[in-house]
């Protein structure tokens, strides 16, 4: 049994969806659960409609919904020439759900709350259309939500697992229909014992991949992604870049740890707990060897440097109000205001009289941690910048890129440094 995952780039069109069931159709002898994503940037999409109606825009949303929803027919146009009404009544009734809900006044307004129980519906949509078109080629599936078997905790937007159940309704209720034919469901996306929907955090389908191969005790997960491999650095953003074929889990850990965007970071530890492969191929060229993350792996490319970047960085720099200088209860009421507001720090120095973090900059969390920050301190911010982390940088030195960058803070350790530059 084995576990594949095609993420949003790899359904973003009908073409591409088409190519999804080229691939299928290569492993019809196999059991398989197949995971998928929203298709291409519908979950951006969803998003931009849940700010523009939670902040009382209902028409900017009404906008916005109707954008995702003439995306996703015209995909069903080209698939099948039919269109959401006549053949995809699921798929259009799914929208309808939508449209109810962003027609009237959130009850509960806990933003969390309520991103959860929209967002997900780009993978609930897209599954059901990728599932109905699969059986139109004679792709013989099952659709399945994943939110049956997916059992987390209340925490919205970064639910956890709750593995015993979840463990316990994959193998009692999940294997035996994956025993029996190939199964399509949502990555993303659990539900909380009180059956409310809740998500793993963005980019989280790998997540659920992974999960879903621990808990089937899968032979490998496959991550079909539109690049070749997992590559040392983006080749967006620096030339001569290398596609790593043999990484451990270790080191894959720590790459994803750093930000790199090839895997959700808690994608890795549940493979590693049963070692099991995953595999990262191309579905522009199936045939290709890919990258695979495993156990032991034979060769030198362990020690070949990575570059991670994470671009819309905020750098805050905290002193106290009464020139004196930083201790321990200070940082202990910076520590518990970060958490209660669920800012994760990337980076962080402290000197004799200031301390310093850099973290990932979202508006509607940060600017309360600001206004509570800058009761007690003198506050300093600084945003729109890049952290760079280089990984077994001793073998190549710092990449020129950083030559003409002004740096801002600077960190390093025995086989990793990291910048922040503007
Ligand atoms: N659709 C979600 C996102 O874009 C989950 C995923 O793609 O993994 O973040
Ligand atoms: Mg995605």
């Amino acid at each position: 049994m084995n576990v594949f995952k095609f993420g949003g780039a790899s359904v973003k069109d009908a073409e591409a969806v088409v190519n999804v069931g080229n691939i299928l159709k290569r492993y019809q002898n196999q059991k398989l659960l197949v995971v998928i994503s929203a298709m291409g940037k519908t979950t951006n999409g969803l998003e931009r409609m849940l700010n523009a109606w939670y902040d009382g825009n209902s028409e900017d949303a009404a906008v916005e919904l109707a954008d995702i929803k003439s995306f996703h027919n015209t995909i069903i146009g080209h698939l099948i020439g039919g269109d959401l009404q006549n053949n995809y009544h699921e798929v259009d009734n799914l929208f309808i759900e939508l449209e109810c809900y962003i027609e009237t006044r959130p009850v509960n307004t806990e933003f969390d709350f309520l991103y959860d129980q929209i967002i997900g519906y780009g993978e609930l949509i897209s599954t059901k259309i990728i599932s109905i078109y699969l059986q139109t080629v004679g792709i013989n599936n099952r659709w399945l939500d994943a939110r049956n078997f997916i059992n987390t905790t209340e925490d919205y937007r970064q639910a956890r697992i709750n593995w015993g159940s979840t463990e316990e309704i994959i193998s009692n209720r999940l294997k035996p229909i994956v025993d029996r034919q190939l199964v399509i469901t949502q990555g993303f996306i659990g539900r909380t014992n009180r059956n409310n929907t809740t998500t793993l955090g963005r980019e989280g389908s790998d997540y659920s991949a992974s999960i879903f191969a621990y808990c089937l005790n899968a032979e490998s997960v496959t991550i079909w992604k539109d690049v070749a491999g997992v590559m040392n650095a983006d080749p967006k953003r620096m030339e001569n870049t290398i596609i790593m074929h043999e990484i451990s889990f270790s080191k894959a850990i720590e790459l994803a740890y750093y930000g790199a965007t090839i895997l959700h970071p808690k994608t890795i530890q549940p493979l590693l707990r049963k070692s099991i492969p995953l595999y990262v191929k191309s579905f522009l060229n199936p045939e290709a060897e890919g990258s695979v993350i495993k156990e032991k792996i034979t060769n030198e490319e362990e020690s070949i440097p990575c570059y991670i970047f994470k671009d819309d960085q905020v750098l805050v720099n905290l002193s106290s109000k009464d020139f004196s200088f930083i201790v321990e209860s200070h940082l202990s009421s910076v520590f518990t205001m970060l958490a209660a507001a669920k800012v994760q720090i990337n980076l962080m120095q402290n000197s004799a009289i200031s301390f310093s973090f850099c973290s990932n900059y979202d508006e509607r969390k940060f600017n309360p941690l600001i206004d509570q920050l800058s009761e007690i301190f003198a506050i300093e911010v600084v945003k729109n910048l890049t952290l760079i982390t280089l990984h077994n940088y001793k073998k190549q030195g710092l990449p020129s890129l950083l030559d003409s960058k002004a740096i801002l803070m600077e960190q390093h350790s025995k086989n990793v440094v990291q910048y922040v530059y503007r």
